[in-house]
């Protein structure tokens, strides 16, 4: 399979470095406030990633960071009269529901800065040991200048102006140079002896120093949002490969394009979100699930209520098809012939996971299930599918769902079924009324006799016909 490198801007073949084993490491929250659908995105197409390199045969190790340690953090945390760290565990307890109900279950290790300070410092005092990193009044910087290869990620150049966004710090060596630990200057409430003084790491550092902590220097995958590109992962590439002396750090980057509104990155900042939450209010979370995979995970999603509404009439028609097969396969057997291999079922299997190989083409992928659902129902139509045949389009499309994590037997599809089921009862009874008035006994008792069959029991009364169901 291939899959594209951020870091060379090419489409490349998946070669792990450790045989069959691939470790991931996806940039995790900082927990100061719920999640919005924007992160979600970024973390369902990473649940993807894993879910189909499992599907591929792979032995996936996922990690991902949670920072319960920084400036936003102490900053809520103040505003709010609250203990930092007390905010940081509530919001992460909320990131952990809404990640469940999502079905972003993937995951095998959520790793806290906070629990990994001693790694952190070890770290630091080797970048200064080496001579990368130096102290100054208000903390540990790393010395950008010493990395001849800053930049390589994300193609900036030293001159680039995007590289300069802050304000210079007189204390530091080069404007670029980023904290690695942040001397303590006042009551902020959250605090670690180092060999420094009293203090919290920066932000870059504790990505590094958990990576190294379970996978070591080097590693398969690393994946974010594009926004971390810069500075985030340059400042990572630089603390790690200055460490340890072996590059690359990763053998692949991934990066999510955003989830926009009105073609602006949907974020905190901008005002411009919905949380997780809210959305889970009023839809379901395949819905937002299948129109997150209907884009590739590089490309913008402009988001709208339109968008979801599409994706629902389209998780629907899956569903459809799938409560179709299931009653077929709970009805009788037919004499139809049962080809061993149906040419229809096998290209789809085929084109999915060529589309899924094709660096998780998820829209691709998409396209060859609404394809098959359409070619489904036209076969059972026309009794062109063997009872056999209809089970195996039963398997492969749980398969499907199983590697895309959509629930395609959701309670939605079962309330519609329970509706539609409903009112055709409904109906018939009023038939059979009309009939026993018309004194048509036999059609009225054979449509008795019939639902009767499929264990729903008609009791007539004098005035009308009462109705009682056993599901079974
Ligand atoms: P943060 O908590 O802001 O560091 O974000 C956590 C992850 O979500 C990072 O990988 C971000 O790049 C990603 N992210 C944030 N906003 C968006 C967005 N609007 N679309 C896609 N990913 C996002």
């Amino acid at each position: 399979m291939i899959v594209s490198n951020t870091m060379t801007g090419e489409k490349e073949a998946l070669r792990p470095l450790h045989g069959g084993r691939i470790n991931i490491f996806v940039c995790g929250p900082t927990v100061y406030d719920d999640a919005h659908i924007g992160h979600a995105r970024t973390y369902i197409a990473f649940d993807v990633v894993a879910r189909y390199l499992k599907a591929r045969g792979y032995s996936v190790f996922y990690l991902q960071n949670i920072t319960d340690v920084d400036d936003k953090i102490i900053e809520r945390a103040k505003k709010l009269g609250v203990d930092p760290a007390a905010l940081a565990r509530r919001f992460e307890r909320r990131y952990l529901e809404d990640m469940k109900a999502l079905g972003v279950e993937n995951v095998n290790l959520y790793a806290r800065a906070t629990e990994h300070i001693p790694e952190i410092i070890s770290q630091i005092e080797r970048l200064m040991a080496k001579g990368f990193a130096y102290e100054t009044e208000s903390g540990v910087y790393f010395d950008e200048s010493k990395f001849e290869e800053f930049g390589k990620l994300s193609h900036k150049s030293m001159e680039d102006p995007d590289r300069h966004r802050i304000e210079p710090d007189p204390t530091k060596r080069n404007r670029g140079d980023f904290t690695l630990w942040k001397k303590r200057s006042g009551e902020e409430g959250i605090s670690w002896q180092s060999p420094w003084g009293e203090g919290r790491p920066g932000w870059h550092i504790e990505d590094t120093a958990i990576t190294e902590a379970y996978f070591g220097p080097q590693y398969d995958i690393h994946g974010g949002a594009l926004d971390l590109i810069f500075p985030h992962h340059e400042a990572e590439i630089a603390q790690m490969e200055s460490v340890s002396g072996k590059a690359p750090m990763v053998r692949c980057w991934m990066h999510t394009g955003f989830l926009n509104v009105k073609g602006e990155k949907m974020s905190k900042s901008l005002g411009n979100f919905i949380t997780i939450r809210e959305l889970l209010k009023t839809w379901e979370p395949d819905v937002f699930r299948l129109a997150v995979l209907s884009a590739h995970y590089r490309t913008p999603i402009d988001f709208s209520e339109g968008v979801l509404d599409q994706s629902r009439r389209s998780l629907e028609r899956i569903r459809q098809l799938v409560s179709t097969i299931d009653q077929r396969l709970k009805g009788e057997a037919d004499d139809l012939p049962a080809p061993k291999e149906d040419e229809g079922l096998e290209r789809a299997r085929t084109e999915f996971f060529e589309a899924m190989d094709d660096d998780f083409n998820t829209p691709n992928a998409l396209r060859v299930v609404f394809g098959l659902v359409r070619d489904l129902n036209r076969r059972m139509d026309e009794g062109d599918l063997s009872i056999e045949g209809i089970r195996a389009a039963g398997e492969m499309l749980a398969e499907f769902g199983e590697v895309l994590g959509l629930d395609l037997y959701a309670e939605g599809s079962r309330e519609e079924d329970d509706k539609l089921r409903d009112g055709l009862l409904a109906l018939l009874q009023e038939v059979r009324q009309r009939l026993r008035e018309k004194r048509e006994w036999e059609l009225a008792d054979e449509i008795r006799e019939r639902l009767l069959d499929l264990d729903i029991v008609l009791e007539d009364k004098n005035q009308g016909t009462n109705r009682d169901r056993d599901r079974g």
